[in-house]
C-alpha cells in the first residue's frame, strides 16, 4: 500500500495519544469525570502551541482543548469550520497501559496479539480485517482497548493542523478545532464553550468505518415509572391489598412487544426497559425511547403517558407517576437546514477518492446535542474498527485518508462566501 507524506505523522500520533489513559468514568459525578483526561488535554495544548496554532486555550475547570487556524485567504475570508474529537476512552475495557504496535502490510489472516498469553484476533471472527488486507494496523496487545475511539480522530485533526501550518501559502478560511473530555459517559460536549469555539459549523469526527458519515441520530429520553402500592397482611389482602411489584410488570407487559432493541434495525424505534425494581409496598419501572423520526417519538411518549392513564383508572391516581426527561434530539432537523453542511463533506470524501456512505445513526453523538445549542454538526467517521474492546484496530491508511478528507473540507469551505 503506498503511503501519503501524513503516514508517519499520523501513524506516531495515534501511538503517542494511545499511550496515554484518559478513560472516562460514568459513577464520578466530577468535571471531567477523570482527572487523567488533562493529561492528553495537555499534551495536545503544548503541541498545538509548537505548530504554531492561535488562540490555543486548555480550559483548566472542564478539560477542553481548542485552538484555531487564522483564514489564509487574502482578505481573511473563507467560511469558518469546525472540528471536534473527544479526549476520553470508553469505561468498557482496560485503558489504561494501553501497548500498541503496528502490524505492516497485514496479510488477511489470524493476528496474533499477544504470544505470552496467546490472544489471537481470528480473521473468521472479525470479517472486517478483510478491508485491509496490505495495509499497516495499528493493533493492541490483547489486554487493554486501543483508544482508536477518538484518538485516531484527534491525529488526523492534528497532522491536517501542522500540513497547514506548516504551508502557509494552502488556502484556507478559519478553522477551529476543539478536543472535549467525557464523550463515552454521555456527555455531549456540555462543556463546549461556543464563543470561545468561534465556528458555526462543524463536524465531529468519530465513529467506525471509512468514509461514513452521520446526518441523523436517535431522539433520545429517559422515562421513569414510579408505583405506590398497599401492602398488607397476605393473609388479610384480598381487595385491599396493591402490589407495586405486579403493577411494575403489567406495565412493562403494555409495552409493544417487538419494539425492543434486539427486535429492531435500520430506522426502526424502540422502548427499552433498564430497570425493574420492586416490592408490594413500592417499584418503579426506568426504561429509554428512541426513534430517529421526531414524530414517531413523541407518539411513543404519548403511548407511555396512556400506559400511565390506563394504571391510575385501574388502580388510583395516587398509584403510579410518570417522569420523561429528554436524553438528546437527533441532529436531522438541524442539521438539514443547512445542506452546504453534507454537500461539502460528501464532495471531500470523493475528491479523498472514497465513496460516502450515511447510515442512520442507532445512537447520540456529542453533535447531536451541539446541533440543538446551536452549532450544526454531522459527523465523520474517524475509521477506527472493533471500538470499546481489545480487538480494536485501526488501519493507518484510514487517518491518512481522513487528513485528505479534512484538507478538502478546508478548501471547500475557502471557497463559500
Ligand atoms: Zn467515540
Amino acid at each position: 500500500m503506498e503511503k501519503t507524506v501524513f503516514y508517519e505523522a499520523v501513524r506516531d500520533r495515534l501511538l503517542r495519544y494511545a499511550k496515554i489513559d484518559t478513560q472516562s468514568d460514568p459513577k464520578s459525578a466530577a468535571i471531567p469525570t477523570t482527572a487523567k483526561q488533562f493529561d492528553l488535554a495537555r499534551v495536545l495544548r503544548d503541541e498545538l502551541t509548537a505548530i504554531g496554532a492561535s488562540d490555543v486555550y486548555l480550559d483548566p475547570d472542564k478539560c477542553v482543548v481548542y485552538a484555531k487556524l487564522p483564514s489564509t485567504l487574502p482578505d481573511g475570508g473563507g467560511r469558518p469550520v469546525g472540528f471536534i474529537a473527544h479526549l476520553d476512552t470508553a469505561p468498557d475495557a482496560p485503558g489504561a497501559h494501553v501497548r500498541p504496535w503496528v502490524l505492516e502490510d497485514y496479510d488477511g489472516g489470524d493476528i496474533v496479539l499477544n504470544e505470552a498469553e496467546n490472544i489471537v484476533m481470528r480473521a473468521a471472527d472479525f470479517p472486517n480485517l478483510q478491508s485491509y488486507v496490505g495495509q499497516d494496523l495499528v493493533l493492541t496487545d490483547g489486554t487493554t482497548l486501543l483508544g482508536g475511539d477518538d484518538k485516531a480522530a484527534i491525529a488526523a485533526i492534528m497532522t491536517m493542523a501542522e500540513h497547514y501550518l506548516k504551508h502557509p501559502d494552502l488556502p484556507h478560511g478559519p478553522v477551529s478545532l476543539a478536543f472535549t473530555p467525557d464523550e463515552e459517559v454521555g456527555g455531549l460536549a456540555r462543556d463546549l464553550d461556543l464563543n470561545r469555539f468561534g465556528a458555526d459549523a462543524a463536524y465531529t469526527l468519530d465513529g467506525d468505518w471509512l468514509g461514513y458519515y452521520e446526518d441523523e441520530t436517535f431522539n433520545a429520553s429517559a422515562a421513569r415509572l414510579e408505583i405506590r402500592g398497599r401492602s398488607v397482611h397476605t393473609g388479610t389482602a384480598k381487595g385491599i391489598m396493591l402490589n407495586a411489584a405486579d403493577i411494575a410488570c403489567e406495565f412493562a407487559s403494555m409495552l409493544p412487544r417487538f419494539e425492543k432493541p434486539q427486535y429492531t434495525e435500520g430506522r426502526e424505534g424502540f422502548f427499552h426497559v433498564t430497570t425493574i425494581h420492586g416490592t408490594c409496598e413500592h417499584a418503579f419501572v426506568e426504561l429509554i425511547v428512541r426513534d430517529h423520526d421526531a414524530e414517531r417519538f413523541s407518539q411513543r411518549e404519548s403511548y407511555l403517558r396512556t400506559c400511565e392513564a390506563a394504571l391510575a383508572a385501574k388502580y388510583g391516581a395516587d398509584a403510579v407517576s410518570l417522569s420523561i426527561t429528554e436524553t438528546y434530539r437527533s441532529m436531522k432537523e438541524v442539521v438539514d437546514r443547512y445542506p452546504f453542511l453534507i454537500e461539502n463533506l460528501t464532495a471531500a470524501i470523493r475528491m479523498a477518492r472514497l465513496t460516502p456512505r450515511s447510515v442512520a445513526f442507532r445512537g447520540g453523538t456529542d453533535g447531536s446535542a451541539l446541533s440543538h445549542r446551536g452549532l450544526p454538526c454531522p459527523n465523520l467517521s474517524a475509521g477506527y474498527e472493533n471500538a470499546h474492546g481489545r480487538f480494536e484496530y485501526v488501519p493507518i491508511r484510514s487517518m491518512e485518508k481522513n487528513v485528505e478528507i479534512l484538507l478538502h473540507l478546508c478548501s471547500l469551505f475557502a471557497e463559500m462566501p
